[in-house]
């Protein structure tokens, strides 16, 4: 298997290079405002990227990755979504994609009889670059809104992990696809909305006190992992804390929780580490 920062360098890499320009007009950012008051993420609906620059996204993305060990078959999955788009809704794909509506993306790729899973993380990643790129032109909504949910106020991921900041210990959720950071509350599951302290805990990597933890819900019994930091990380940042904080992944799992979200992001082995659970 290949080293899973291996991957996420030659992400970093294919999503510099295929940064793509909005069309015009997208994203409407008086349509965003008022989605955001309703409690509907800024981007939802926003056509961000085109079906025919989605599927050269998922070309480009399975032609690098498939260099690497583990990944040989994004390059044959990602060849054959180039050579049959003209067989399938290449929009809808690209809106399922943004999205974030695998269940849709299941079925197309039952339809193409392609490896779903496959077809879900190429089409994850190929629609990063504009869910990014989108993210950034409602980032001042966003930062004025009074988001409570515990997903993504640009895009409606989950949160790939909580980081904890400034003096008061302020948390912010993070969201792996677009980066997208918004405030929430500590003594709330991101997941259910359970508030009630007795029903949340934490686990703690031995060692690292609070600076690294999972923090987890006994009610829907999924877990948000939180690190502290001194600046808040950008996108690619994102991506990197949550593949150095693998071992909590693992020993939350462990446990029997379970983490709401995207495609594995990290995509190889991990390393894990003693971890203790702790009230
Ligand atoms: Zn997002
Ligand atoms: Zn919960």
């Amino acid at each position: 298997m290949a080293r899973a920062s291996e991957v996420l360098d030659v992400l970093a890499e294919v999503w510099r290079d295929l940064s793509p320009a909005l069309p015009p007009g997208v994203p409407a950012v008086e349509a965003a405002e008022v989605r955001l008051e309703g409690g509907v993420p800024a981007l939802a609906g926003e056509p961000l990227i085109g079906g025919p620059a989605l599927v050269a996204g998922v070309r480009e993305i399975g032609r690098r990755l498939q260099a690497i060990e583990g990944y040989g078959a994004a390059g044959a999955v990602s060849d054959a979504v180039a050579r049959r788009s003209s067989t399938f809704d290449t929009e809808l794909f690209a809106a399922a994609a943004l999205g974030g509506m695998w269940d849709e993306m299941a079925s197309l790729a039952d339809g193409l009889e392609l490896d779903a899973h496959a077809l879900i993380t190429l089409a994850d990643y190929a629609a990063r670059p504009a869910l990014r790129a989108g993210a950034l032109v409602v980032k001042p909504l966003v930062t004025a809104s009074r988001w409570g949910r515990g997903t993504c106020p640009s895009c409606g991921a989950p949160p790939a992990l909580s980081v904890r900041s400034g003096k008061e210990g302020d948390r912010t959720l993070f969201c792996p696809r677009c980066g997208t950071g918004w405030r929430y509350p500590w003594v709330r599951c991101p997941a259910c909305g359970e508030d009630d302290h007795r029903r949340l805990g934490a686990l703690h990597a031995s060692g690292e006190g609070d600076f690294r933890r999972a923090d987890v819900c006994d009610t829907c019994r999924s877990y948000v992992k939180s690190v502290a930091a001194l600046d808040p990380p950008n996108a690619d940042g994102v991506l990197r804390l949550d593949l150095d904080t693998a071992a909590l992944d693992f020993a939350a799992i462990e446990l029997g929780y379970h983490r709401d979200g995207v495609p594995d992001d990290r995509g190889g082995p991990r390393e894990t580490g003693p971890v203790e659970h702790r009230r």
